[in-house]
C-alpha cells in the first residue's frame, strides 16, 4: 500500500457538535456567543480578539469539568469514527488532529484513542486577584485562528523533500475537515474531504480546490481508504 497519512479538524468533523460551542454558552449564554460569532463573520472583530473574549468569560475550574460538561450534553464522535481508527491501526496510517479548539480538551477527548497526535491551540485556567476563574488562550501561532492548519503538513513535505523523496515518492496527504479554518490545510493536503454542505465545501468550490471528496460521516471516508489499501 502506497503510504499515506491523515490529518482531521476535530469539532463538527470527529465530533458531531461543536466542543468550544458548548463550554462557552455554559458560561455566557448562547445568545451573547452567537452576538460574537457574528462579529467575526462580519468582519467588525477579529477572530483572536472575539475569541479570546469568550473564553476568558469561561469560569470552569479545571478541564475535567469541561469534559464532564460535554458528557453531559451528549457531544459524541462521528457515528463511524471508531471503525475509521481502527482501519487507521490496522493499515498503521497516523492520524494527526490540527484544531483551533483547545488542546487540553481535544487530547482529554481523543484518550480513549491511540496512534493519534494533536495540533492545537493552548489554554491554561487563570484565577485573577478576585479569586474569579478565567480561561487565556496561548495560540500556536501568529496566523488569524491563531493556528495554521496547513503548517503541520506543510512542514512534513518539506521534511519528506529534505529526506531525498520527490513529490511523486512522498507519502500521500489526506486532509478532513468542516469550516472555515480549515481551508489552509485543505490547500496543502493531496486529497480533501469537506463535510456535505457546511463551510469548508462552499469555500473549496469558491477557491478552485479541485479533488474535493464531499463526506457526511466517516464511513464514506473508510470506505474510501479500504480501496486504497487494496489499489496500491
Ligand atoms: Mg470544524
Amino acid at each position: 500500500m502506497r503510504p499515506i497519512i491523515v490529518f482531521s479538524d476535530f469539532d463538527g468533523t470527529i465530533t458531531q457538535q461543536d466542543t468550544g460551542n458548548i463550554i462557552i454558552d455554559k458560561c455566557i449564554g448562547t445568545e451573547k456567543r452567537i452576538r460574537l460569532d457574528d462579529s467575526i463573520l462580519d468582519g467588525r472583530r477579529s477572530f483572536r480578539d472575539a475569541n479570546n473574549e469568550m473564553w476568558a468569560s469561561v469560569n470552569l475550574e479545571t478541564f475535567g469539568e469541561a469534559i464532564a460538561l460535554l458528557k453531559e450534553n451528549k457531544v459524541s464522535h462521528d457515528v463511524e469514527f471508531g471503525r475509521f481508527h481502527s482501519i487507521l491501526t490496522r493499515l498503521n496510517i497516523p492520524l494527526k488532529v490540527v484544531s483551533a479548539g483547545l488542546k487540553p480538551i481535544v487530547t482529554l477527548y481523543m484518550e480513549s484513542f491511540g496512534n493519534c497526535e494533536i495540533y492545537a491551540n493552548d489554554c491554561s485556567i487563570e484565577r485573577t486577584a478576585d479569586g474569579s476563574v478565567s480561561w487565556k488562550l496561548k495560540y500556536v501561532d501568529e496566523s488569524p485562528f491563531g493556528h495554521d492548519k496547513g503548517a503541520p503538513i506543510r512542514l512534513l513535505k518539506e521534511q519528506f523533500k529534505a529526506a531525498g523523496l520527490s513529490e511523486e515518492e512522498r507519502p500521500r496527504i489526506l486532509f478532513i475537515g468542516d469550516g472555515v479554518s480549515d481551508l489552509s490545510a485543505a490547500r496543502d493536503a493531496d486529497f480533501v474531504f469537506a463535510k456535505k454542505g457546511k463551510d469548508l465545501e462552499t469555500y473549496c468550490q469558491r477557491e478552485g480546490i479541485s479533488g474535493v471528496i464531499i463526506w457526511e460521516d466517516f464511513g464514506a471516508i473508510c470506505d474510501w481508504l479500504e480501496k486504497w489499501a487494496a489499489a496500491v
